[in-house]
């Protein structure tokens, strides 16, 4: 059936203004590192990009690698951007990134021009796109000189294969130093994708005041901990959850008994707010000062739903965060 987007789909969406750049980010982003590749069910991952685009979500995350297969995510993004979205291009904020191991041999990852460019050019022909939105580079490199990573960036964004540029994973310090390049380059560095949830708070250490500082926006990334942080995992580990799936990043054995003690704690204060935990954990980060976006994933539409509901609540009361860093600190 021939998709047609949702008349108010702007209206039920707060955008917020990435760093000090003229592009607004939808204050919910939807990743597509799991549950988009070639081993994933199509029609699945069809029905949560159309219900996130119907509800004002017009930011898509994708790397090279991500599947599995590598490279099948943006396939299968490219994919539905043909069958449904073609008109839609304009609407949308795409962004891909190259850092992490795409393919064989000493050019197939890290922060090379040779690596960087190559990729990139294979990330537009399997998603069908003249240009993305945004370049990331995925990794600090520590061979590399940081001059030629980030010259790449420049050099992509003059030639128009992407508007702004980004990078995810540096600490405070590497973030400066690119910041530094950048800006004497010229380059629209706009937007910065740490690792931020209650659970990883490593960006407070130094980095968001980086990014405040430089006018750099920060769109948080795996922000319910990998589905940590919902109520996933409160009685068992779902037979179709990640932490059962063979691969992947999050092993049943993060699932102690003590980080279940903490996340029922935090379910129960979510409950009083009249939310489900991943909404909390959504909103909570939300409320962060030099947050610009939250990138979630979501392996079926009814947990897009059920995240998109954060942001009928983003009011905490002090005691209310008072409760949860004791939780988070005990
Ligand atoms: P989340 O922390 O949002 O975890 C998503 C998972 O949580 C889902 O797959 C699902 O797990 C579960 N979930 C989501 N919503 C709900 C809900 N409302 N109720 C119950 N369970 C829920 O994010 P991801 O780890 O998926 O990361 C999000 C995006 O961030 C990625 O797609 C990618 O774009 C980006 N990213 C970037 C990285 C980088 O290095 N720059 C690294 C990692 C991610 P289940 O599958 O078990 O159902």
């Amino acid at each position: 059936m021939i998709y047609t987007p949702h008349p108010d789909k702007y209206s039920q969406m707060p955008f917020r203004r990435c760093g000090k750049s003229g592009l607004k980010l939808p204050a919910i982003s939807l990743g597509l590192w799991h549950n988009f590749g070639g081993i994933d069910t199509e029609e699945n991952a069809r029905s949560i990009l159309r219900l996130a685009f119907d509800r004002g979500i017009t930011h898509f995350d994708l790397a090279n690698n991500y599947g599995p297969p590598a490279g099948s995510a943006e396939e299968t993004f490219g994919r539905v951007l043909r069958s449904d979205f073609h008109s839609w291009r304009d609407h949308m904020v795409i962004s891909t990134k190259a850092g992490y191991h795409m393919w064989e041999g000493p050019y197939g990852e890290w922060g090379s021009k040779k690596y960087l460019v190559a990729s990139l050019d294979q990330s537009l022909k399997r998603m069908g796109l003249d240009y993305v939105d945004v370049f990331y580079h995925h990794r600090p490199d520590p061979e590399t000189p940081l001059e030629e990573t980030m010259a790449t960036l420049d050099l992509v964004v003059r030639q128009g294969k992407a508007l702004y540029a980004g990078i995810s994973n540096y600490n405070a310090e590497e973030t400066t130093e690119a910041s530094r390049i950048l800006r004497r380059l010229g380059t629209p560095f706009i937007i910065h994708q740490p690792k931020y949830s209650m659970l990883v708070r490593t960006p407070e250490n130094g980095l968001l005041d980086v990014l405040e500082k430089e006018g750099i926006g920060c769109i948080a990334f795996s922000p319910l901990a990998q589905g940590l942080l919902t109520n996933r995992y409160l009685d068992e580990i779902p037979a179709d959850s990640r932490a059962a799936k063979s691969w992947g990043f999050l092993q049943q054995e993060e699932i102690t008994p003590g980080l279940l003690l903490k996340i029922k704690a935090l379910s129960g204060i979510a409950h009083r707010r009249d939310q489900t935990l991943a909404q909390m954990a959504i909103a909570w980060l939300l409320k962060k000062p030099g947050v610009t976006s939250v990138l979630v994933g979501a392996s079926k539409p009814g947990q897009l739903e059920d995240s998109l509901k954060s942001l009928e609540n983003l009011r905490f009361a002090g005691e209310e965060l008072g409760q949860i860093e004791k939780i988070l600190n005990d």
